[in-house]
């Protein structure tokens, strides 16, 4: 709300600008958003749209809260409380953004276009086909389920990654209760309907058995008490643990639960093949076996999305398994367009590359050698731009790079510290390490997103003014500092009403008062009062009158 507010006033020095420039006002940039999930949404509700034209295309007219997806599965939650109308989110910031829900199958760059299809709408040809211009492209289209080309997934799988996903399996678990109590089946019919598979043993896969197996043991037992026994839940992990994003400490707890509650866990197992019927893995030690099956979720990880493939291969990046961003999230060879969320990795400079730079630039009297007090002259600007050393050295639990240079000089009085360059380059030598891609979560995509949308507004003051309103890094000669993750802790729900935490320095925390906090927190990420209020009223009914299994 103070965004939208602050939006306002810039709106109306714009006009006031405007009026005093005219008649030749320039047109607004227009700026092109692909996407609604967390980055394009969080993008556009940033952004000050009273300096843009800005134009949302997406082939989903809304905005869904995937952390509760899982929830979905089973009925916690109902699909229309974590969606929120993209129009909706559009209109509170004073309608002027234009959204065509459309999907994006081409992006031409070099004559700043896109290609559109709509699935719904048709134009003079009947393909549903049609073009948009753009002076700024914010590609914002996530990712697609990765089945690593195993044969039979597509065909028999279910993924979980969409909305529609959720409402999917839903509907099939349902299926597999309702067809397991018929009259004419086998006991081993029975066993295989009510085989449930999950493959990845990651968060979502995670959740999802165990919000699978709380719905059985809370609700299902009882209405279908004639197959209860029957009820079979694996998850199957190539990995030796589930959960290994998480600290050792949740994964084994995970797996503890899981044992007791008689979710079977296969680590070191990988998934070659799937039919209608059985699943076929192979592992080290007993070779490769068939299970039969009832209904699987195949959650192990992320991909590239085919038009985005195409884009990489016009752009020079055909060798890469991601679109590759600098830390401005600016594509990397391929002006005004910029990537954020999961379909983009975003490549953090190394200090190698720009050692001698980074020396030279700190060595302000030219003497060759660099001091203590023109190392600590520099120490802001090169955590600012290289956050791997702060990492570094926290990890060495250092307090600062002068502890490190000197570590690495070995008995010197800090006074009479001086380096050159190949001893700077020795001290800094294993920084690098520390160097990781970002995690495709949520987190990050929103992040990118309101980052994205403050360097616009800002890009424009900077335009008018050209030094810039805002600070200079010194070392890169940039009007922006870089982007930064601010990592805020994961949460693992693992049913029963137990959850494991992973707060920021370690912090963790695993049982029912995790599943409070995580409770309040989800409730308060909610990105309107509408849903706020649906999840909430939810999650109460649930309390009170378990889950629902029509289907
Ligand atoms: P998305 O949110 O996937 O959005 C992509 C958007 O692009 C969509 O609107 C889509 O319709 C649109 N699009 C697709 N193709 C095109 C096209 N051709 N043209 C135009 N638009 C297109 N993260 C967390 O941090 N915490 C969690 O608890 C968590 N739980 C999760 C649970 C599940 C089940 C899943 C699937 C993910 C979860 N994540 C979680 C990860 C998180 O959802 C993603 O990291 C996040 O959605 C990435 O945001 P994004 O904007 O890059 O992509
Ligand atoms: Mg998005
Ligand atoms: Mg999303
Ligand atoms: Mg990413
Ligand atoms: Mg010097």
């Amino acid at each position: 709300f103070a965004a939208s507010g602050g939006g306002l006033v810039a709106y109306a020095d714009a006009r006031a600008d405007a009026a005093a420039e005219s008649p030749g006002v320039a047109p607004k940039k227009k700026v092109v958003v692909l996407g609604t999930g967390w980055a394009g949404t969080t993008f556009v509700k940033n952004i000050d749209s009273s300096l843009y034209d800005v134009q949302v295309i997406s082939p989903r007219n809304y905005f869904a809260f995937t952390p509760l997806l899982p929830s979905v599965t089973c009925g916690t939650v109902e699909p229309r409380s974590i969606v929120e109308p993209i129009r909706k989110i559009i209109t509170k910031k004073g309608g002027e953004i234009k959204f065509w829900e459309a999907e994006c199958f081409k992006i031409d760059p070099e004559n700043k276009k896109v290609y559109c299809r709509s699935n719904i709408g048709t134009n003079l040809e009947g393909n549903g086909e049609f073009l948009v211009d753009y002076d700024y492209l914010v590609i914002a289209v996530g990712a697609r389920a990765n089945t690593f080309n195993t044969p039979g997934v597509v065909e028999h799988c279910h993924f979980l990654k969409e909305v529609e996903d959720a409402q999917k399996i839903r509907r099939s678990v349902m299926d597999c209760f309702e067809r397991a109590t018929l009259p004419d089946l086998d006991e081993e019919e029975r066993k295989r309907t009510l085989h449930f598979v999950v493959v990845g043993g990651g968060p979502t896969g995670v959740e999802f058995a165990a919000e699978l197996h709380d719905f059985v043991s809370e609700d299902l037992a009882k209405l279908y008490p004639t197959i209860q026994d029957l009820v079979k839940i694996t998850v199957v992990e190539h990995g030796e643990h589930i959960l290994t994003m998480f600290d050792k400490r949740i994964s084994r707890f995970a797996e503890e639960k899981f044992q007791r509650d008689g979710i079977e866990l296969k680590t070191g197992f990988k998934v070659v093949k799937v039919s209608d019927k059985t699943i076929t893995m192979e592992n080290a030690l007993h070779g490769e076996s068939s299970v039969p099956y009832g209904m699987a979720v195949w959650s192990t990880g992320i991909g590239t999305r085919p038009f985005i493939l195409d884009f990489m291969k016009q752009i020079g990046q055909g060798n890469r398994r991601a679109l590759a961003t600098d830390e401005w999230l600016r594509v990397r060879e391929c002006e005004d367009v910029y990537a954020i969320g999961d379909c983009a990795t975003m490549s953090q400079r190394k200090v190698m590359e720009d050692i001698m730079e980074i020396f030279r630039f700190a060595d302000k009297d030219n003497s060759g050698t660099l001091t203590v007090k023109e190392i600590q002259d520099v120490l802001e600007d090169i955590c600012i731009r290289y956050p791997q050393v702060e990492l570094y050295l926290k990890s060495k639990q250092m307090s600062d790079i002068v502890d490190l240079v000197k570590a690495s000089k070995g008995d010197v009085k800090k006074e009479a510290l001086e380096l050159n360059i190949e001893e700077f380059k020795n001290a800094l030598a294993d920084v690098d390490s520390q160097v990781k891609n970002l995690p495709a979560t949520a987190q990050v995509a929103a992040q990118q997103g309101n980052y994205l949308a403050r360097c616009f507004s800002r890009m424009k003051d900077s335009e008018e003014k050209p030094e810039g309103p805002q600070r200079i890094t010194k070392m890169g000669r940039h009007r922006f500092l870089p982007f930064r993750y601010k990592h805020f802790g994961q949460f693992a729900p693992l049913g029963g009403e137990q959850t494991a935490a992973q707060l920021p320095g370690d912090w963790i925390s695993i049982g029912h008062s995790s599943q409070w906090l995580w409770y309040s927190i989800y409730a308060s990420k909610q990105v309107s009062w509408r849903t706020r209020a649906l999840v909430i009223s939810d999650w109460t009914r649930r309390f009170i009158f378990g889950r629902d299994s029509s289907r």
